[in-house]
């Protein structure tokens, strides 16, 4: 197993404050591209960079407060490794998956965040039987797959498996939302896939079955992992395209994001 770690540079000393914050578990932020984690990494104090498999991990301090920002590549399958690992090497208080999105809800501009009450799993499907040259039609696929049954023996398709956002994580995130001044910031249900849809009738269908706010490829991954180990879960969402309203890709809505997570992450420390 490939295994690095890297003591990147020591800006200020390891003091313990009053509250010995120090002492915490840290909280992960997670962030699947450069552009959604890099910002936060460069922020941390008391940086080491820690490489496990093809993933990596800066492991600092924020205004005292422990954190871990993990970069997890693209998609579910990176996203619910790289939550398994910094789950059992980093011990967390509390995982939060942030980053980029694409729109549902044609209510919901670029640069607008979403605080992911739900996270749901838009990929996980039965689809109906049909013959050979009888065509495709995933407007036709109703049966969501449940991949956490109840009872493993004889798994059916059933109603789509909700993942709820941890409610202190939410409650805080909705205290400090006043500090986020380049879009709104709003409740929302968050769909996951390894999928980018840009048909429209699609997006339309997951946003009536499934009241999906907006979609991306690592937030129900995440939630489902964290769930088997119980760890308080959330994801955080910046919009940054909505095909539903003709809002383009912004890239800078990443760097919006991590600003607002990294405050989000630290008020839930600071009530520790
Ligand atoms: N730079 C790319 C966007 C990133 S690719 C571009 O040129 O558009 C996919 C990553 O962005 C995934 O990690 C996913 O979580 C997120 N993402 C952003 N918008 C998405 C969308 N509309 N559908 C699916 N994933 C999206």
């Amino acid at each position: 197993m490939r295994y690095i770690i890297t003591k990147l540079r020591n800006k200020g000393s390891c003091v313990m404050n009053k509250n010995n914050q120090r002492q915490l578990a840290p909280i992960i932020i997670q962030g699947a591209l450069p552009v959604e984690s890099e910002r936060m990494a460069s922020k941390l104090d008391d940086v080491l960079i820690e490489t496990i498999g093809g993933w990596k991990f800066w492991k600092g301090t924020y205004h005292g407060y422990p954190m871990i920002i993990s970069k997890t590549r693209m998609g579910m399958s990176n996203s619910a490794a790289a939550t398994a690992i910094a789950i059992l090497r980093y011990h967390p208080i509390a995982i939060i998956n942030q980053g980029t999105s694409g729109g549902h809800d044609p209510q919901l501009n670029v640069y607008d965040i979403i605080l992911g009450k739900y996270a749901i799993n838009i990929g996980a499907f039965k689809t109906p039987s049909k013959c050979i040259e009888a065509g495709s039609n995933s407007l036709e696929w109703v049966e969501a797959f449940d991949v956490l049954p109840e009872d493993e023996t004889d798994p059916e398709p059933i109603a789509i498996r909700r993942f709820e956002a941890d409610s202190k994580l939410l409650a805080v995130a909705h205290r400090i939302q006043h500090l986020y001044t380049k879009g709104k910031v709003v409740e929302g249900t968050i769909g996951s896939a390894d999928v980018w849809n840009s048909e429209l009738d699609r997006i339309h269908f997951f946003y009536k079955h499934y009241a999906t706010s907006i979609e991306e490829m690592e937030a129900a991954s995440v939630a489902q992992i964290a769930s088997q180990f119980n760890i308080p879960f959330m994801g955080i969402r910046v919009v940054s395209n909505n095909i539903t309203n003709g809002g383009t890709y912004d890239a800078g809505t990443g760097e919006a994001c991590q600003d607002f997570v990294l405050e989000v992450a630290e008020q839930y420390m600071s009530e520790q």
